[in-house]
């Protein structure tokens, strides 16, 4: 398929722009572009076509099911992008007088009140774009209470092995050394080691509950009270938040901050690159040490994550969705989440063994390691398989605690029938590995692409169109 670069003809375009209201300003020469931007010129039927044909071929939750664990693909109530195209949100300035935007300051205050409430946190910040980048405001908060009391050794963030890539990417980030603690053979944090990992260099502890494996570790309350004792704090990565709302409260559990995926948990798509937005909420004692908006706290320097409230059409959809549904609803999808999830695992256990837990939160992970073993079909071909079913590949390869992984998250907007043909594609899938297996390594067979090269895709990335080329 071709670019829209490529399509492009010099001349052909379909500018429509309103008629200019205000004074026009001659820009200095040195504000000017050299080169006229390269922008692709097509017809309006041109634009419409490319992107109809681009969207049949991507795989949406709109399409089938989407099972990719960790990353919470559930279906996006209409509702919530059509308040959050409403024009007295989509054109307004952040420097706009404030007595003109109060509406939309109610919206900030009111999606504060309820995400504090639910995360059992007393305030937030909604400046960071992504769950990494809430992380790593959070870790930056954890930093600046330690440095206003003097305390500068504390250097370190225990990280379990089980976590999130993002984690110990973001603990570095921030400047501190990650201390990873293995996993108990239960697959929750082993109390010995933590107990041994801690001391006078503790900053904190970054845990995500229920962990990667989707279990619920049952000593939490023990885990935040030893790097209290130890002196740090403990940090909540609740991208995975969809398994405990309405249910559980970080803040209960000993938690001092939390970043939350909006774009997970609360009503925005995701998948395509953003916008996103991962606030985060913090106890008391780090409130000193939040981001702020420059227009609030005018003479104030406060660390700026992203430029005002971050992506604030995003905070809309989040709160339209937390209207919708009332703390009722919140708790029921929830339920209907772990459920749901709990459910397929059970069909398929038998064929495919589970390592850890007996029951799931909102996501179990499979091993392949005994199938690929015996027929030679690696978690990557059952993955790609199930494309030919029209169903999107679960998680591979992860955890890494988990040999030959699939970690499948179905969420709470899938219907049973979804769950049973899901179920009902891997258990054929674990017969042709069988009787068929070799016919598997090139799947998708039906696919928008084959099987890539992934070697030379990670070796060499084209990452850049080269407009030169066209
Ligand atoms: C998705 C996810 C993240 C990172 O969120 P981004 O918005 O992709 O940066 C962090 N931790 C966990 C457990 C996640 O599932």
């Amino acid at each position: 398929m071709q670019l829209i670069f490529e399509k492009s003809h010099a001349g052909r375009g379909c500018d429509l722009l309103p008629a200019c209201d205000v004074p026009e300003v001659q820009l200095p020469e040195e504000l000017k572009r050299e080169q006229p931007l390269r922008l692709p010129q097509l017809s309006e039927t041109e634009i419409s076509r490319h992107y109809s044909v681009l969207a049949k071929r991507a795989h949406g939750v709109n399409d089938g099911f989407y099972p990719l664990g960790s990353c919470t693909m559930k279906y996006n109530p209409r509702i919530d992008e059509e308040m959050a195209v409403l024009p007295g949100f989509t054109n307004i300035h952040p420097l706009q007088p404030e007595s003109t935007v109060q509406g939309c300051k109610q919206v900030l205050d009111t999606a504060k009140q309820y995400l504090c409430e639910a995360t059992g946190m007393d305030d937030i910040t909604f400046q960071p774009a992504a769950g990494a980048h809430g992380e790593f405001t959070g870790l930056l908060l954890i930093k600046s209470y330690h440095e206003a009391r003097g305390d500068k050794k504390r250097n370190k963030i225990i990280i379990p092995d089980a976590a999130h890539g993002t984690n110990p990417a973001s603990a570095s980030m921030a400047g501190f050394t990650v201390v990873t603690i293995l996993s108990s053979p239960d697959g929750c944090v082993d109390l010995d080691a933590l107990r041994a990992s801690v001391g006078e260099d503790t900053a904190g502890l970054m845990l995500t509950n229920p962990n990667t494996v989707g279990i619920f570790d049952s000593n939490i309350l023990e885990i935040t009270d030893i790097i209290h004792q130890a002196g740090g704090l403990n940090y909540y990565d609740g991208a995975n938040f969809n398994a405990i709302m309405g249910v559980v409260r970080p803040g209960d559990m000993g938690f001092d901050v939390v970043h939350l995926n909006l774009h997970k948990t609360f009503a925005t798509p995701h998948g395509g690159g953003g916008p996103g937005s991962g606030p985060v909420a913090c106890k008391s004692i780090l409130q000193p040490y939040l981001p702020g908006c420059a227009i609030q706290n005018g003479q104030e320097e406060k660390l700026q994550l992203k430029a005002f409230h971050g992506n604030f059409l995003v905070v809309v959809k989040a709160l339209t969705y937390m209207l919708t549904l009332g703390a009722e609803g919140i708790r029921s999808a929830c339920e209907g989440a772990v459920l749901n999830a709990n459910y397929m695992m059970a069909k398929l256990k038998d064929l495919y063994p589970v390592p850890y837990g007996k029951t799931c939160m909102h996501e179990f992970v499979l091993s392949l390691e005994e199938l690929k073993k015996e027929t030679g079909v690696s978690a990557l071909d059952v993955a790609k398989s199930l494309i030919d079913h029209g169903i999107h590949p679960p998680t591979m390869y992860f955890p890494l605690i988990v040999h030959e992984a699939l970690m499948f998250e179905p969420t709470e907007t899938e219907s049973r029938e979804t769950l049973d043909e899901a179920a009902e594609v891997m258990r054929e899938l674990y017969q042709m590995a069988h009787e068929d297996g070799a016919q598997m390594h090139d799947a998708p067979h039906h696919g928008q692409i084959k099987r890539p090269d992934e070697v030379l895709a990670a070796r060499q990335p084209v990452l850049r169109y080269r407009c030169e080329q066209a």
